[in-house]
């Protein structure tokens, strides 16, 4: 993975009251570096009052257009706040390339049918999916599951009107609101086990969906998770991307007293650093930070998989992983964010310049 960011010129667009659009100006010569697919996201790192803030979004645009995210504002958000209100076009942002292993690898020739469930802001990679399967698989379909609180809150609206009135036949579009009422119970309230259990009831026959993806807070995503695994789903057909751990800690931070007795190394951009950690102390990731500069990471919360490593030596456990594939934990790889050595470990070698990814 490159870990450099690169300045990118912005042109900022209102997409609601509370959200707006990015999108980046990237060079010729970064093109390559740029090109995503759907699903994936970016970190993007502002200097905001004198603090370094990076933050994940996904890209919402199809591979091949420009690239764009799409920010809803969180009240007291640092980035988001910053970047619906006070970015400007003509302004540079610091982006990594495309990461992410939530994606959809496209198939002309398939005839498959994909639901999509999304929750908020969480429709920025589902968007992505959409007009990616619509646009170059002629004959699968999409039926999309989008929960808000109210209709102004909508996220490109217009949009996904736009992609039913193109596709009416391939796209269907569910709008669930949280805060206004509906005349039908199924389009009111939250998307959860029950919403997806009257889905599953009536208007999506279950048994024909190829692929569910799911994007949200993970209250959203786990119900959803857990209703399909009732109704007989196989997991291999449920991909799910977190934005937001609700349940989230504070992280400790690292001092002096955080040193402890199991020899970590920590490689990145082909440099070694030693230091001594406490397998109960802070994570892998923030000792790492106190010798190394350019460490990659982003949510620190187990979802971006920005701060994936290999382990190459020790033994390590994560606290929570919602980003790294089975295939990825097994062949070694850890988030680091959410990484601690095991009492007892032998010395812990970990690797941020081994690359590897096998899609969820
Ligand atoms: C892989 C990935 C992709 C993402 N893509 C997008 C995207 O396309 N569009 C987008 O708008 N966001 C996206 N997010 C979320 C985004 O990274 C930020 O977490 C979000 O914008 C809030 O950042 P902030 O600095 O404004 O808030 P912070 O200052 O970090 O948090 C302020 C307060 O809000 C709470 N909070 C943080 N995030 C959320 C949230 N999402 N919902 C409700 N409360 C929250 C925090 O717990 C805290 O109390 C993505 C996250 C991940 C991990």
């Amino acid at each position: 993975m490159d870990v450099a960011f690169h300045p990118l010129v912005v042109r900022v667009r209102p997409e609601t009251d509370d959200s707006a659009t990015i999108t980046f100006d990237v060079p010729e010569h970064l093109r390559d570096l740029f090109r995503h697919e759907p699903g994936q996201h970016v970190v993007l790192r502002a200097d905001i009052d004198g603090e370094d803030v990076r933050r994940s979004y996904s890209i919402c645009s199809a591979p091949g257009a420009p690239l764009r995210v799409g920010v809803k504002r969180i009240p007291g958000g640092r980035f988001s706040t910053w970047a619906t209100t006070e970015l400007r076009d003509g302004d540079r942002l610091d982006v990594l390339p495309p990461i992410g292993e939530f994606v959809h690898r496209t198939d002309p020739t398939r005839a498959a049918s994909y639901v999509l469930v999304a929750a908020g802001s969480g429709i920025t990679p589902i968007l992505a999916m959409a007009t990616t399967i619509l646009a170059t698989e002629p004959e699968s379909t999409c039926t999309l599951v989008y929960g808000n609180r109210r209709v102004a809150s909508i996220m490109f609206l217009e949009e996904l009107e736009a992609l039913k009135n193109r596709w009416p036949d391939r796209f269907r579009l569910l709008h669930v609101l949280s805060r206004e009422p509906h005349d039908i119970p199924l389009f009111a309230g939250r998307i959860d086990l029950d919403k997806v259990r009257m889905l599953a009831g009536g208007l999506i026959d279950v048994d024909r969906v190829d692929s569910w993806y799911l994007c949200g807070p993970l209250g959203m995503v786990e119900d959803v998770q857990a209703a399909l695994a009732d109704l007989g789903v196989p997991a291999a057909r449920v991909h799910a991307e977190l934005f937001y751990d609700e349940r989230v800690e504070s992280v400790p931070e690292v001092d002096e007293s955080s040193a402890g007795s199991v020899p970590f190394t920590v490689t990145i951009d082909g440099r070694s650093s030693t230091l001594h950690v406490d397998p109960d102390g802070p994570s892998l990731l923030d000792y790492a930070r106190t010798v190394r500069s350019g460490v990659p990471f982003a949510c620190k919360g187990g979802m971006c998989a920005t701060c994936k490593a290999k382990v190459l030596c020790g033994e390590v456990t994560m606290a929570k992983n919602y980003a790294l594939t089975p295939d990825e934990v097994a062949d070694g790889f850890v988030l680091t964010c959410q990484a601690h050595p095991v009492a007892g470990s032998d010395p812990v070698t970990v690797s941020f310049d081994v690359h590897g990814g096998i899609g969820r």
